[in-house]
């Protein structure tokens, strides 16, 4: 099976997309998520066209289709908090520009927090703002991701997202993005993905499915909190992670990784695809990511 397969990369003010590909190509990706510009500020530099052609150019020669990467919306937008929905719609929709101007075609979204408002008036809060942020013609589509349900997280089950779609006019602009650590810690049992997806299928739909983010967890089930660990590290561990990296359902979603950094300086992304792609458990990974770098 041919997985679509990547991780979060760097996109920095100088060589934008190029170097998000170029860093993906190193990791042996066919595919990548980035932020386009810092998650935690409203900084954006605009964007070279030039680049972007280059950027496109190399993906075509490399066998990346443009249609699989990603971009990650910001997490300072939050859609739950009214206090904050002038700012997030007006950010989110930029966003959106953004994406149109790079030729990106999928958004990844946090639902968003209710900060104490509870959680039918932060479900009311994202589903209006995503209604004054989405437009009939817009290109990219939004996908919300499974959370983990830290703090006043909204979308830590199937049915809070069901009920944003639900509450959205255009809705067939939304999509899903599974993230198997959110979901683990969120109660789902990762163990028995066939149920979980069955459980989607009955609730969402399983089309909707538009990126899977594959993470293992520090953290037991239901533990709210959202730590992520490398792959076969955690409390997920690889069998599971491999099952649903190679469900034949999954088969065209593309899967990204958002383990950490080892010793918080080295990226295990090319270790870890490698890992993936011979679907055996390498115990000595972090090692040999650490030996790789030095
Ligand atoms: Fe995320
Ligand atoms: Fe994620
Ligand atoms: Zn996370």
């Amino acid at each position: 099976m041919d997985l679509i397969i990547g991780s979060h990369v760097g996109y920095n003010k100088n060589d934008g997309l190029l170097g998000s590909v170029k860093e993906a190509l190193t990791y042996n990706s066919n595919t990548f998520m980035f932020y386009t510009g810092a998650p935690q500020n409203t900084f954006r530099l605009p964007i070279d066209k030039n680049i972007t052609e280059e950027a496109k150019a190399l993906m075509k020669e490399n066998n990346i289709d443009i249609n699989n990467v990603i971009i990650h919306a910001p997490y300072i937008i939050n859609l739950a908090n009214r206090a904050n929905m002038d700012f997030s719609v007006d950010f989110l929709k930029k966003e959106i520009r953004r994406s149109e101007e790079l030729g990106i075609s999928k958004i990844v979204l946090h639902p968003g927090s209710h900060v104490g408002l509870g959680v039918e008036i932060g479900l009311q809060n994202i589903i209006d703002g995503l209604n004054m942020v989405i437009e009939s013609d817009m290109k990219p589509i939004i996908c919300l991701e499974t959370m983990a349900g830290k703090g006043s997280e909204l979308g830590k089950t199937f049915e809070e997202i069901k009920t944003i779609i639900d509450g959205v006019k255009l809705n067939n602009k939304l999509m899903v993005c599974l993230d198997t650590c959110h979901m683990n810690d969120a109660g789902y049992d990762m163990s028995k993905f066939d149920e979980v997806l069955e459980e989607f299928d009955r609730i969402i739909g399983i089309e909707r499915i538009g990126c899977v983010h594959i993470n293992d967890s520090k953290n037991p089930i239901n533990s709210h909190k959202d730590r992520h660990e490398n792959i076969g590290f955690g409390t997920i561990g690889f069998d599971t992670l491999s099952n649903i990296i190679y469900n034949p359902k999954l088969k065209d979603v593309p899967k990204i990784l958002e383990t950490p950094y080892i010793d918080k300086e080295y990226p295990p992304y090319k270790h870890e695809i490698k890992m993936i792609r011979d679907n055996i458990f390498n115990s000595n990974l972090l090692d040999e990511v650490r030996e790789d770098y030095r």
